[in-house]
């Protein structure tokens, strides 16, 4: 009785989002923000800023912030985890993977040395999780980034798509006529979609789109050149 009052208090853990005492990753509370954040049409159909279909499992607010930066900069990888079950569920309730029985996931890569620091690519946690769940292969090795990008946030959107060019390429060694399905943490401009998805046509690969977890409720448009006169 005593041990396991001992071993409930040390087993309890604190909610990667807020602090408070977590219930399984998230304390309740976050928990019911993040899943409120689910969006009711996860896929979108191609379009000018995202040439292929989009898959967005919840939007981009507060909680699912704080989360993902615990996932990113706090060590917090069961949040991948977690991350990679719900989009699976939610791909699951949507019957996509009915539609697409067929799909290799491939999780956007990190520059290796970034990830040497970070010990980890929350996109591949994400996305091996996902794959697991839904029952697609997993493949890790297709891309590589091999050029260091300056961070996202900290260039101007015009400079994003010209920051990200060429950061990817392919194993030349790969070959598949499956669809491949991108999955990253965030969506933002879509620029390092675009780029991943550019890279895979170019091998004549077969991407499919793209699945991220958080997305946010606007779309973040790249801003148009000035007319000339
Ligand atoms: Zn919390």
């Amino acid at each position: 009785m005593f041990f396991s009052a001992i071993s409930q208090l040390v087993l309890k853990s604190a909610c990667p989002a807020c602090g408070r005492t977590a219930r399984v990753v998230f304390c309740e509370s976050c928990h019911e923000q993040i899943c409120a954040g689910r969006r009711s049409q996860p896929l979108e159909p191609s379009s000018q800023q995202h040439p292929l279909p989009l898959f967005a499992w919840a939007t981009y607010d507060q909680s699912l912030r704080r989360a993902i930066a615990a996932l990113k900069y706090d060590r917090q990888r069961t949040i991948g985890d977690w991350l990679g079950i719900q989009m699976a569920e939610s791909w699951i309730q949507y019957r996509l993977h009915r539609q697409y029985p067929q799909m290799l996931v491939v999780p956007i890569p990190m520059h290796p040395s970034k990830q040497a620091q970070r010990g980890y690519n929350q996109a591949e946690l994400i996305s091996r999780s996902f794959s697991r769940q839904v029952g697609y292969r997993h493949c890790s090795q297709v891309l590589r980034r091999h050029r260091e990008t300056q961070a996202q946030y900290s260039v101007s959107v015009t400079d994003r798509d010209r920051n990200l060019q060429s950061a990817f390429s392919v194993d030349p060694q790969f070959k598949s006529r499956t669809p491949i399905l991108l999955v990253d943490d965030i969506y933002t401009t879509g620029a390092t979609l675009r780029s991943a998805i550019q890279v895979l046509q170019d091998q004549q690969l077969k991407p499919w789109g793209s699945a991220v977890a958080a997305r946010p409720f606007f779309d973040i448009a790249p801003q148009k050149p000035p007319k000339s006169p």
